[in-house]
Parts: structure tokens; sequence; C-alpha cells
């Protein structure tokens, strides 16, 4: 059993900090959010009273906070001068790369060991506890960091040094982004030509055009029952998110000097949707921006 600090109990962090009490351990958590810390306390989080508080005590400290700026912040500010000598920090917020290399050498500095962890699976992995972990990590780092990872997910992939598993998440999801636009335009010029949403699945689901974003996520209600289209793009993997991920992307290719010419108008197609209110549905929910453009169809 470990002492593990958990700091930032939402969406995310809330079942998998559930997910580290069910696997024996004991949990000190910390939000800004009276509202998450007692949904956490429900699930046998102990709640502390600030981030210091909870990472005192701890051998691990595991962050899931919304951005850069918070993770740095907080580990200048308040977790690292708090936190015991050679403790181990995980961060599994969806941040950009210069933040998490900043991070690592924050903690290097205050004698920590630290990760870089964020995770593919959403709400519904978290709960599960099915995650994919990708993991930036250091010397031992990784190996400290695995047990602890294996009680919240399925898969722990150690993709390189300090920032590599923020590299592979967006990476990752800049393909999902692109790839999602591709098999809703698909759709939408298969709707023009009268063909219907099954028969294109059934060609494109066992031929070349086959990727995840068709045969998980398909778009149109129908061909993949479990799929948000047929639950009115209630997410699911919210829009904003996708454009947060795509954000990055650019960001992370604009300083090192990468040309991603169709991550870059995944980002500008996602940004305008979300400008257009839309931000709270499903990413796979752009299909209907495809349609308004192409003029109505069904
Ligand atoms: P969320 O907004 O539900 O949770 C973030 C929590 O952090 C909030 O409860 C907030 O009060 C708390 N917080 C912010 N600053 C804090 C601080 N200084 N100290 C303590 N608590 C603080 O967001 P989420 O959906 O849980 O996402 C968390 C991270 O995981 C993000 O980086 C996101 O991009 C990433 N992510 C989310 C999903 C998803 O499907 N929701 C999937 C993969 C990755």
């Amino acid at each position: 059993m470990a002492h593990i600090a958990f700091i930032g109990l939402g969406n995310m962090g809330g079942p998998m900090a559930a997910n580290l009490v069910k696997a024996g351990h004991e949990v000190l958590g910390f939000d800004l959010a009276a509202a998450s810390l007692e949904a956490a306390a429900a699930s046998g989080v102990k709640p502390a009273a600030s981030a210091a508080e909870a990472v005192k005590a701890a051998d691990i400290v595991v962050t899931m906070l919304p951005a850069g700026k918070h993770v740095v912040a907080a580990y200048r500010e308040q977790l690292l001068p708090a936190a015991q000598p050679g403790s181990l920090f995980i961060d599994s917020s969806t941040i950009d790369v210069a933040s998490a290399r900043e991070a690592h050498a924050l903690a290097a500095a205050a004698g920590a060991r630290s990760v870089d962890a964020p995770v593919s699976g959403g709400v519904g992995g978290a709960a599960a506890g099915t995650l994919t972990f990708m993991v930036g990590a250091e010397g031992d780092a990784f190996a400290a960091a695995k047990p602890v990872l294996e009680a919240m997910g399925r898969k722990i992939v150690h993709c390189g040094g300090g920032g590599a598993g923020q590299a592979a998440k967006i990476c990752n999801n800049m393909i999902l982004g692109i790839s999602m636009i591709a098999v809703c335009e698909a759709f939408v010029l298969g709707e023009k030509l009268g063909l219907g949403h099954q028969a294109l699945y059934d060609v494109a689901s066992t031929s070349s055009g086959q990727c995840w974003s068709l045969t998980t996520y398909c778009p149109v209600p129908g061909p993949v029952p479990t799929s948000p289209a047929n639950n009115g793009y209630k997410p699911g993997f919210a829009t904003a998110l996708m454009l947060k991920d795509l954000t990055l992307a650019q960001e992370a290719a604009a300083a090192a000097g990468a040309e991603t010419a169709l991550g870059r108008h995944a980002q500008e197609i996602y940004a305008r949707f979300s400008d257009a209110g839309r931000g709270g549905t499903d990413f796979s929910a752009i299909i209907q921006a495809i349609r308004e453009h192409s003029g109505e169809v069904q």
C-alpha cells in the first residue's frame, strides 16, 4: 500500500482516485471545487484541507488538472515545497510538451522523481480502470510509477524521456481529429450521392478506409449502436477537449518545426464548431457542420 496524494478530482481525477482506493492504497485528495472533493470522499478518498496537506505525508503525488499552467504553478508553489524527499510525481493531465518538461525540471531540482502520464480512454475508461497511459520518464521513474498506473489503467506504454507521454498523446489525438473529419466528409459525400449509411459503413469498415473513427465512433446513427451519434452526440469526447488537444498539437508543431497542414485545418474546423456554441457536444458531431456547409441533405 502506498500513501498517495491526488490533486484534481474532476471528471477524470475523481474516478481515477477511486480506483486507487479500491486497489488498497491510502489516498488523500484535494480539489479547489468543494463538490469534487465531496464526491471523491464518498468513494473513500480522504479529503485534505489543501494541496500541501495532501502531499505532506505522501510517497506518490498524482495530478489531474486542466492545463499546463495549473500543473507548473501547483508543482512550483504548493506540491514540491511540501513533498517528502525522493517522492514520485505523476502528472496525468493533458498539457503542452513545454510545460511537461518544465514540471520535470522543477521536480528534479527539488529532488523528486517524475513522470508525465497522460491518458486516453475518457471518463468511461477512468471509471472502469481501463485507461491507456502514455508515459514519459527518465531513469527508474517508469518502473516506480507502473504499479500505480496499473490500478487505474489497462495499458501502460513507456514512450521515452520526460515529455514523451504528452508528445504521444497529442500525435495520437491529431490523427483522431483528422480521421474523424475524413470519415464525416465521406458520409456527407455519400449522402449527396444517394449512398446509404449502412452500405458505406459495410464497405469502408472492411476496406482501406477502416479506422477507429469509423468502426468504434461512427458519426452517423445506426452502423455502430454504441457511438455517440446514437445518443444525440452526447459526449463521449467533447469538442472542447478535441480542440484543446489539436491546439496543443499545433503549438508543438510550430515550436518543433513540423509541417502539419491537416492538423492545422482540423484545429480550425473544430475551433469554428466550438465558437458556434457546440463545444459541449461530442466531437463526432462535426458531421453536422460539414452538412451545414454542404446544404442540408439526409
Ligand atoms: P475537470 O475540469 O473535470 O477536472 C479538473 C479539476 O481540477 C477540477 O475539479 C478543478 O476544480 C481542479 N483544479 C484546478 N486547479 C486546481 C488546483 N490548483 N488544485 C486542485 N484542484 C484544481 O477536467 P477533466 O475532464 O477531469 O480533465 C482533467 C485532465 O484530463 C485535462 O488535462 C484533460 O484534458 C485530460 N483528459 C480529459 C479527458 C476527458 O474525457 N474528460 C480524457 C483524457 C484526458
